[in-house]
């Protein structure tokens, strides 16, 4: 670092040092870096960023996967099954133990790729100002010397001595501990000043908690404050979420009960039926192998693992993974309203002033268009309170526009943006910046919705621009300007001019100035606040999205009620309201109304109104509230450092990922890659699926379990000889479960998941409906294990051909079973059922070859005392698969019928 400081002050601290010297320190003009010369600091210094936590080792992750009760079960069997002598039951146990831990490993370990590349994904941002304008880069590419601008809810991209700052307050907590905001200011302060007491500084890793402010980048990566007190960052988020904690405590009950049960059918294998101990013990063993659903857990995590890819692949980006199970259930999602449901593509169509209505052509940013009146083209400078309207828009005004190829756009605020567009059709110069320029602002913010800022001529006459919301500036302002000089205000000509403006949908700003004593350098709110004279209006469109439109209705069909929170005038919001679709557009709540309700006032307002005008972001909070006391589950989205309150609050707190503070995306359990809401429609689709899909490997494995489970205890218990023997079960576990069971977790969303109503947020996994299917599968299983077995030993086939059809029974039962569980309510028998996918076709092709090769292949024949099995045989097999769908899909269609009706949906 020393290399880049002139070293003219390098033996005072920075935050010792004077603005101009800091700035001097770091060859940094107040223009910025020249872009050469960060690109060879850059390679100087090193990437901004700390040294990530060092990954577990693949073999550490490998062993973690035995690290399971249901493993070690099994493993203590295959250790006395080999200590009896039995290496071929052995070898086969070990066998299920390790495919399994093999899947688990090599899915896991691509779900932790999938969690990696979307952490990156969220990587955040800096906004520096390099050789005059400002951009926006990736906070690893600062380098020293480079100029940072802060705004409320950045955090902060590296150490920084400040030199320029507006109410700026910084929550230090990541490095001190302290989580009351700290007042910032350039003033240097003494040189041994404590970590906490450094107030000219804003440290790497702390978040701005209010106001704004710029610095220059003293330290980066490692050389920072926080980079000496952590050296390390990331922590491993386990792949887990609530309801797979539930399904791992549910595993370890299970096999308890299946241990017991097991010790049971032993004693009485012994004791009641004559059994050798060690015939029994082996049986017994193959029992609690096949009752063990030693799958089920990685399965699980493998299904949430893909529907958080297919998510990111919609850009939604998931942080929290609970989120993922949540979104299923959610019933209510409140959203913004611009850059959310409009395209946060603005254009100035209209302007007003005392001097009558303006149209302004163009299209987009591009600065090139028309002021037209009457059909004619109007030169603004004939037109004064026109002129001075948008020379006001150019200077109230931090964005900048920027030819990129064909197209124009915006640095900045896209609101802005389009100002600036239409100040250079009125023939304003973007130099006009420097020619007037700025000594002192006060920030737009959602809370006060305006902006200010005090510009100097060469004459040294000062003025300050406002502009902001227009029934705040009506209040603020007294006199308005007419064509020749001012004139006192109109306030309710204004009133009605707004509402003409906002009731065809588009969004109205109010301009005014104000002259300010020659000396003055700084103002403050009190000066802002009265006695300025109003300039205009101007309308801006924001039409709203396509895609909006239909993902509004698709969550309308899903039974999920879309609520519009904004910042925006109440006739604006409603006509964009009633452009979406949304259901109770007309009747608009306005954030006063929502500011003294008794309860149950707001919790009506909140359940009632689907339009919520000139909020604040506390009104957000008190919503989520009054509709999480109604019962409701639902999603939030937020941008500013204001809204982290309700993200954190509401069940799924969605921030946006373009336009959202860093603040707001830390607080968020899910963040829009592109801030769309069609995007959440999409992650509320995905995390239905993901929840069926755990539902279905679920209702699909148990009842295999259950089934294989059942076939041995009803022959011990009913003195039959055993229709498989303990190898053998333990063979169809291990090819099944690695196969079948997997191609359930990669199953897309059900056609009709967006048109049943959200799940109840307490139903439990195992559903009433989930646990008689189980039960009910498992029966049939048996029946028709049972069938073959003594069908074939009444032609008189030898033992050993009858287990060999009664295990390929059993598979092509659960490849069968496979079809019908993956469509809950509806019938498999259509066309996409049949197909399947691409995961169940390998899958099913897979099993077949094993079974192929189990049957025929003469290694195995000795291994596992099978027999070939003939062409007849081999068909009534896959008949009693085909016949096992009747009874299933009998019972899906009894369970409509009964949905219907008790007049439900269509969920028995
Ligand atoms: P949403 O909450 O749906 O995103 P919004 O962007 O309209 O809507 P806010 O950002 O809170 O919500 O803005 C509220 C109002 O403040 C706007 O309607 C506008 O009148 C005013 N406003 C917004 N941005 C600025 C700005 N940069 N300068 C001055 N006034 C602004």
């Amino acid at each position: 670092m020393e290399s880049d400081r002139t070293g003219a002050a390098a033996d005072r601290p920075w935050h010792a040092l004077a603005v101009d010297e800091a700035l001097r320190d770091f060859v940094t003009g107040r223009d910025g870096l020249e872009d050469s010369e960060a690109v060879r600091r850059l390679a100087a210094h090193g990437p901004n960023r700390l040294p990530a936590a060092k990954p577990r080792s693949a073999f550490r992750r490998f062993l973690a996967q035995f690290d399971n009760l249901l493993i070690y079960v099994l493993l203590a069997a295959a250790a006395i099954t080999l200590a009896l002598g039995h290496v071929i039951d052995a070898g086969v146990i070990l066998g299920v133990v390790i495919i399994n831990a093999v899947v688990g490993f090599v899915q896991e370990g691509r779900a932790e790729q999938a969690l990696d590349a979307i952490r990156s994904m969220l990587a955040p941002q800096a906004s520096v100002v390099r050789g005059g304008p400002r951009l926006t880069v990736a906070a690893e590419e600062l380098v020293p010397g480079d100029l940072v601008l802060l705004e409320a809810g950045d955090r902060v991209p590296a150490d920084l001595r400040l030199i320029r700052s507006r109410n700026l307050r910084i929550e230090e907590a990541a490095l001190t501990g302290e989580s009351v905001p700290v007042e910032k200011a350039p003033v240097p302060v003494a040189a041994d000043a404590p970590l906490g007491d450094r107030s000219s500084m804003a440290f790497s890793g702390t978040l701005v908690a209010a106001g704004s402010g710029a610095g220059v980048v003293v330290g980066t990566g490692t050389a920072t404050e926080i980079g000496r007190v952590s050296a390390l960052v990331g922590t491993v988020e386990k792949l887990t979420t609530p309801l797979l904690r539930q399904m791992d405590t549910f595993a370890r009950r299970l096999t308890a009960v299946i241990l017991g049960g097991a010790a049971a059918v032993f004693a009485f294998a012994v004791l009641a039926r004559d059994y050798a101990a060690e015939d029994a013990f082996l049986t017994v063993v193959g029992l609690a192998v096949a009752a063990i659903p030693e799958g089920l857990p990685a399965v699980m995590t493998i299904a949430l693992a893909i529907g958080v890819r297919r998510m990111a692949a919609r850009n939604a980006i998931v942080r929290r993974l609970p989120a993922v199970e949540t979104l299923g259930s959610v019933s209510v999602i409140c959203t913004d309203k611009t850059g959310t449901l409009t395209r946060n593509e603005m254009t100035v169509r209209a302007v007003v002033t005392t001097a009558g209505s303006f149209a302004v052509t163009g299209v987009g940013y591009e600065p090139r268009g028309a002021i037209r009146r009457d059909e004619e083209d109007v030169d603004p400078a004939t037109h004064p309170p026109l002129a001075e309207l948008a020379r006001a828009a150019l200077l109230c005004n931090d964005a900048a526009l920027r030819q990129v190829g064909d197209g124009w756009v915006v640095e900045g605020d896209p609101m802005e943006g389009a100002l600036v567009a239409f100040a250079r059709k009125a023939g304003l110069e973007p130099e006009l910046r420097r020619h007037l320029p700025r000594t002192d602002e006060i920030p737009f913010d959602a809370q006060y919705r305006f902006m200010a800022t005090l510009h100097h001529g060469h004459d040294g006459g000062g003025f300050l621009c406002v502009k902001g919301a227009p029934e705040r500036l009506l209040a603020m302002c007294d006199r308005q300007r007419g064509a020749a000089d001012d004139e006192p205000l109109d306030r309710d000509a204004w009133r009605a001019r707004v509402e003409a403006l906002a009731a065809e949908g588009q969004r109205v700003l109010a301009l005014a100035t104000k002259p300010m004593p020659a000396g003055r350098r700084d103002f403050t709110f009190a000066d802002a606040e009265g006695g300025l004279t109003l300039l205009g209006l101007v309308g801006l469109i924001d039409p709203p999205r396509e895609e909006a439109i239909a993902a509004v209705r698709d969550c309308q069909a899903a039974g999920i009620r879309v609520k519009m929170i904004t910042g925006d005038h109440a006739a604006t919001a409603r006509t964009i309201a009633g452009q979406l679709g949304l259901e109770n557009a007309r009747d608009a709540v306005t954030g006063r109304e929502l500011d003294n309700p008794s309860e149950p006032e707001l919790r009506r307002a909140a359940r009632a109104a689907d339009v919520f005008a000139r909020t604040s972001p506390e009104h957000k909070l008190r919503l989520v509230q009054a509709l999480q006391a109604e019962g409701t589950v639902l999603a939030m989205t937020g941008d500013g450092v204001n809204d982290a309150p309700a993200l954190k609050r509401a069940d799924v707190g969605i921030a946006m990922g373009r336009k959202g503070t860093e603040a707001a995306k830390e607080a968020a359990e899910m963040v829009l890659a592109d801030d769309n809401f069609a995007s959440i429609a999409a992650a509320v689709r995905e995390g239905r699926a993901v929840y069926d899909n755990l539902k279905k490997v679920i209702a699909w494995t148990l009842p295999t379990n259950g089934g294989e489970s059942l076939i041995i205890i009803a022959a011990i218990l009913l003195g039959f000889t055993l229709p498989l023997t303990p190898v053998q079960i333990l063979w169809i576990n291990m090819v099944t479960a690695a196969t079948l069971g997997i191609a359930l977790a990669f199953e897309p969303p059900e056609p009709d998941v967006m048109r049943r109503p959200p799940r109840a947020a307490r139903e439990p996994l195992l559903s009433g409906l989930l646990v008689w299917r189980i039960v009910f599968t498992s029966v049939l299983f048996v029946i028709g294990a049972f069938g073959m077995f003594f069908w074939a030993l009444q032609r008189g086939l030898p033992l050993e051909a009858a287990r060999t059809i009664v295990v390929n029974t059993i598979v092509v039962m659960e490849i069968f079973y496979l079809f019908s569980v993956r469509y809950q309510y509806r019938t498999s028998f259509t066309r996409e059922g049949v197909l399947g996918t691409r995961a169940v076709l390998l899958a099913v092709a897979a099993v077949t070859a094993l079974q192929f090769l189990f049957t025929y292949a003469p290694v195995m024949q000795a291994l596992f005392e099978t027999r070939p099995v003939a062409f007849r045989d081999g068909l009534a097999i896959v008949l009693v698969g085909v016949a096992l769908l009747v009874p299933l899909e009998l019972e899906k269609l009894v369970g409509r019928c009964l949905g219907r009706l008790r007049g439900h949906d269509h969920r028995a």
